[in-house]
């Protein structure tokens, strides 16, 4: 079958920007076969990698990716590793208690193997730091949204603090907030610098990664052939980990909702900034209210900066255009000065969008969808750590090797089909712009 679409990345992501800049990418130029191929260079892939080469470390493994590895959507995000239910459709995020609880384990087991992959390739705290995370409120409403979060957390027997104003304005230096709640449980990211790391410490004489090789088109016959512009990878088994991009591989069709989101970065703050906008040097915030604003500091490689995320929208087409991104970023404008007015004047130097991938009942697009082909995909806005463990447990499918994780995801419902395309789209931006306005302070 011939891929339809490739991913188009709109705008540099300031999170791989500031990096130092990669060596040169390893493009597939020849003919090759492998025991197994993994399509997709983002945290189901890498998972998928790594678990492969624990399972089998004899195996020869080829990954494929489209762009180089940091560029895409999992070197684009706010690096939020949530381990707690995260329902982007909800008011407070959370759902019934019984299936928030499976989802928790599953995305502890996620960030387990992402910290025992820190771990191993030595990547550092800039890179993952389990810091926990706090869901700020800026209005009475989403103070609500906290509390009601936190019965939800009481139920499900999480621990969780609430953070008051003064407590919030000392961490962020902002006086914006009007409360906190902190869960311990997440891990925070440098998205590009982690993803970058990943590969550089899976690469052996066993494992070997192709950047720039998008697969153009994937064919069986007896095993799989995976065509690039320049070379084909043949295998029997193949893991699909490109998210959304099932759809331009003819799988789950009318069944994946295709969502952008939005970030600009700061310029680096000068001393006298960092001194005026005072709080700690490294934190990050996510809404209470799923449609609000999440924020970012960070100080290290790439000096002191903020980060802002904000906006969704439901693009079909899996492209949004530069003037997209121009006007989204007027958002981000909006929600930085109203939270940092002492820091006036400090423009963005990076502003960019990125695909996430939703289904309508909020499962994975899992399973073995043809002989030795093998699905990972669609993470439902939290990749760094459901698409860490479904990398992971599609390798274990696909490598033959049973676990209770793996037979949870197995009995998930597939996801449900979409009504026809312009009813969902426009559907979906009506819900979500309505969704943004509501939101109100807290965006
Ligand atoms: C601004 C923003 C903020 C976000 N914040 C968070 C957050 O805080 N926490 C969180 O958990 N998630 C967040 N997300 C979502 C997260 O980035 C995604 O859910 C995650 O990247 C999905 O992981 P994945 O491995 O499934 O897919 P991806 O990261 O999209 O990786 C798939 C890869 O497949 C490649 N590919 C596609 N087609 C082909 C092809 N034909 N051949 C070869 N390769 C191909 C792509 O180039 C891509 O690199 C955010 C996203 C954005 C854009």
């Amino acid at each position: 079958m011939k891929v339809t679409r490739l991913p188009v990345d709109p705008g540099l992501s300031g999170w791989n920007e500031i990096l130092p800049a990669p060596e040169a990418a390893e493009v597939l130029e020849e003919r090759t076969t492998a025991d197994f191929l993994v399509i997709g260079g983002g945290y189901a892939g890498l998972a998928a990698t790594r678990r492969l080469s624990q399972l089998h470390p004899d195996a020869r493994i080829v990954l494929l990716e489209a762009k180089r590895i940091g560029e895409g959507p999992a070197g684009r995000n706010s690096g939020f590793m949530i381990d707690l239910p995260h329902d982007l459709a909800s008011d407070d995020y959370g759902g019934a208690v019984e299936a928030d609880t499976a989802q928790t384990r599953a995305n502890r087991a996620g960030i387990e193997f992402a910290a025992a992959m820190a771990e191993a390739f030595g990547l550092g705290e800039e890179a993952f730091a389990r810091s926990g995370k706090i869901n700020a409120a800026a209005s009475d409403k989403g103070h609500r949204h906290n509390l009601d979060y936190a019965k939800h957390l009481t139920a499900m027997g999480e621990s969780h603090e609430m953070l008051d104003a003064a407590q919030m304005r000392e961490l962020t230096g902002s006086e914006y907030y009007r409360s906190g709640l902190f869960t311990p449980g997440a891990a925070m990211i440098q998205p590009a610098l982690f993803v970058r790391g990943v590969a550089r410490g899976l690469r052996s004489n066993r494992v070997r990664i192709f950047e720039n090789s998008p697969v153009t088109e994937l064919k069986r016959n007896g095993a799989w052939s995976a065509v690039t512009p320049k070379g084909r990878v043949v295998a029997p088994k193949v893991i699909l980990a490109v998210n959304g991009h099932a759809n331009s591989f003819g799988y789950f069709k009318r069944q994946l909702l295709h969502v952008f989101t939005y970030a600009s970065m700061t310029r680096a703050l000068t001393g006298e900034e960092v001194r005026k906008l005072g709080g700690s040097p490294r934190w990050g915030v996510t809404p209470a209210d799923p449609m609000g604003t999440t924020v970012r500091r960070i100080s290290g490689t790439g000096g002191d900066r903020l980060i802002i995320r904000n906006r969704f929208t439901c693009d079909p087409s899996m492209e949004v255009s530069a003037a997209r991104i121009a006007r989204v970023g007027r958002d981000h404008d909006r929600a930085f000065a109203a939270r940092f007015p002492m820091l006036k004047g400090v423009g963005m130097d990076y502003r960019w969008g990125g695909r996430l991938c939703l289904s309508w009942n909020g499962v994975p697009a899992t399973g073995e969808v043809e002989t030795g082909l093998y699905s990972a995909c669609c993470q439902n806005g939290l990749g760094t750590a459901k698409g860490t463990m479904l990398g992971m447990v599609t390798a274990d499918l696909a490598a033959g090797h049973r676990t209770e994780l793996l037979a949870e995801v197995l009995a998930l419902d597939p996801p449900k089909r979409l009504p026809p395309g312009p009813v969902t789209y426009l559907g979906a931006n009506a819900v979500m712009r309505w969704g943004e306005m509501k939101a109100g302070r807290e965006m």
